[in-house]
């Protein structure tokens, strides 16, 4: 069992349809939604629906931070975050809010958990910057395996028999197994908006069957999204952060 995992789409039609495309070159039994479908970018009606699409089609979607805050709260969020939350809350219809804000918390595929941010607390949005973080999530849940998104950089974690988390920045192109005597925890680095200095789209492919991890990079058209960024009037930090990948 293949699995891609997308996480942190953010409203980024050219990177989501460039990670699509890339994806019918590998063998994939199954797609998976790591939530942040929508926010920051300038398709959240094109990018809902594609998922929609997706997870009619047997694709496992869970919600996200900026998903939830379609119609919710999104007074927690910085300035820029809450402009892009409230331009795109005008651009989806009753349809598209259901859906997003419909995603369950969490999801199981296998020995595979799915959140958004963190296992301690799906809905707490805790972001895994370090050893602390990743060992909080990986002692909250019985999987071997976990996946997230929400940081926007890849990075992979396990669990020691000591008790310890230990983790690295992954290059994208090369197989990793999942040893049997870890627990895992895997951030998958942002679809539609890169914050490790890569303008490429991130994901990844979880091989089940072969119990291992293939982090990869899509390059895309970033320009054109830099580009409908600044024509939508969304924040200008917006439109340089995909030029610079940070
Ligand atoms: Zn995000």
């Amino acid at each position: 069992m293949r699995i891609a995992l997308l996480a942190d789409i953010h409203a980024n039609r050219e990177a989501f349809e460039a990670v699509l495309a890339r994806l019918d070159k590998h063998r994939i039994d199954q797609v998976a939604l790591l939530g942040d479908i929508v926010g920051y970018g300038p398709d959240p009606a094109f990018c809902t629906e594609k998922a929609m699409e997706l997870v009619e089609r047997g694709a496992l979607g869970v919600i996200g931070n900026h998903d939830a805050a379609i119609d919710g709260d999104s007074s927690d969020m910085n300035s820029i975050a809450r402009a892009a939350i409230d331009w795109s809350r005008g651009r989806l219809d009753t349809e598209h809010r259901r859906f997003l804000t419909g995603l369950p918390e969490t999801q199981r595929v296998g020995d595979a958990l799915l959140v958004h941010a963190s296992a301690r607390s799906p809905r707490g949005w805790e972001y895994i910057t370090g050893p602390q973080e990743a060992e909080r999530s990986l002692r909250a849940t019985d999987a071997r395996f976990t996946f997230v998104g929400h940081v926007h950089k890849p990075q992979l974690w396990r669990l020691t028999g000591l008790g310890v988390a230990i983790g690295h920045e992954p290059i994208a192109g090369f197989e990793i197994p999942l040893a049997r005597s870890f627990v895992w925890l895997g951030v998958i680095g942002a679809v539609g908006q890169p914050r490790d200095g890569s303008t490429a789209a991130a994901f990844a492919i979880l091989d089940l069957k072969r119990q291992s991890i293939q982090f990869e990079r899509v390059p895309y058209d970033h320009f054109a999204t830099c580009r409908k960024v600044r024509e939508a009037g969304l924040p200008e930090p917006l439109a340089t952060r995909l030029l610079r990948g940070r």
